[in-house]
């Protein structure tokens, strides 16, 4: 068995080599790679069939790769995953200072001993802004509200594999009301991404997941999740028999955000929340790897439904 494992593996490591060599350019630091235009053609293409599912009541975002730090610490970010967080820095102070620290530099020395937080991180996930934004609003109306919102993503998980990058795109369609409201709008979005990912001949299953809670506590975190079935996963193998990679998540964050922000209904009753991210880069490899590296070959029904 784990000799088959193993070809798989080989297999799998093979194709990642080669779409490395075809679509992407190093930039000398793991999981952060230049595109090619034939990739980010198609990873256009999956966000605009993205967009012809998408309820025409949703309020569109786009969201830059940085966002508050403070917007962040109050989510509990650091409370699940600070393992995973950037935060920008920058050298503060007077010009002198400045222009010592950065002296170091050509001294041979570390420069980046003088850096201090700024108040941004790098945006680890497409959401999360989308809260305080909503909350400044209000009361949440009766029917709740629906974003839809990207970001470049940053995640301190450096990797050589294609399928966990640094630097990634994330789009999220984001749900926040009563939980049946959101609870509905998950299950649809579950059933809608099963059709999707026949569609686009990509053979995906949904499991249950959980989040990767950071240490100890983490793991009695992701067993809590798990058993409250409050996370799902796409799950898509890139090559046969290998440990398939989660392209999309069906998350439902309960009160959480709600209590958070501050979001009610006109009644003072917590928001819920949840969100279906869809992560483009990883769905873009997993149509390279699944089809080939040669776009003009696709079967025609997923050619069709990219409107190639
Ligand atoms: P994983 O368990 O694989 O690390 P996750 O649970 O951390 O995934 P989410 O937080 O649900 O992922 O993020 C939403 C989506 O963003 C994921 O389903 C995936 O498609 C994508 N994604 C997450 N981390 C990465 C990464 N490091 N590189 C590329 N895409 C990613
Ligand atoms: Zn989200
Ligand atoms: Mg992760």
């Amino acid at each position: 068995m784990s000799g088959t494992n193993l070809d798989h593996e080989a297999a799998a490591s093979e194709s990642f080599d080669s779409i490395r060599a075809a679509l992407f350019h190093p930039m000398g630091v793991p999981g952060v790679y230049a595109r090619t235009a034939q990739y980010e053609d198609v990873l256009q293409r999956l966000s605009a069939l993205i967009t012809r599912l998408r309820d025409p009541r949703a309020e569109v975002l786009r969201f830059p790769p940085v966002m508050s730090r403070a917007q962040v610490e109050k989510s509990g970010y650091l409370g699940s995953f600070p393992n995973l967080l950037g935060c920008v820095c920058a050298l503060h102070g007077t010009e002198a200072q400045i222009l010592q620290a950065a002296s170091l530099h050509e001294q041979g020395g570390r420069w980046t001993d003088a850096l201090e937080a700024s108040d941004l991180v790098l945006s680890p996930a497409a959401c999360y802004p989308a809260y305080p934004i909503a909350a400044s609003r209000g009361p949440v109306p009766a029917g709740g509200l629906l974003f839809d919102v990207s970001a470049d993503c940053f995640r301190h998980e450096p990797s050589r594999a294609l399928d966990r990058l640094q630097s990634f795109r994330m789009r999220e369609y984001v749900r926040i009301g009563s939980p049946q409201d959101v609870l509905s709008f998950r299950e649809q979005w579950m059933t809608r991404a099963a059709t999707l990912s026949a569609e686009l001949g990509l053979p995906g299953e949904l499991d249950v997941a959980s989040d990767p809670f950071f240490g100890r506590v983490g793991q009695v975190m992701a067993v809590s999740q798990r058993q409250q079935s409050l996370k799902f996963e796409l799950l898509i193998p890139y090559a046969k028999g290998v440990k398939p990679t989660a392209c999309m998540s069906f998350n439902y964050h309960q009160d959480h955000f709600g209590a958070v922000w501050g979001l009610h209904d006109a009644s003072g009753v917590a928001a819920h929340s949840g969100c279906v991210a869809f992560g483009m880069d990883r769905l873009t490899v997993a149509m390279f790897c699944v089809h080939g590296l040669q776009p003009r070959l696709w079967p025609d029904s997923v050619r069709r439904a990219l409107q190639m």
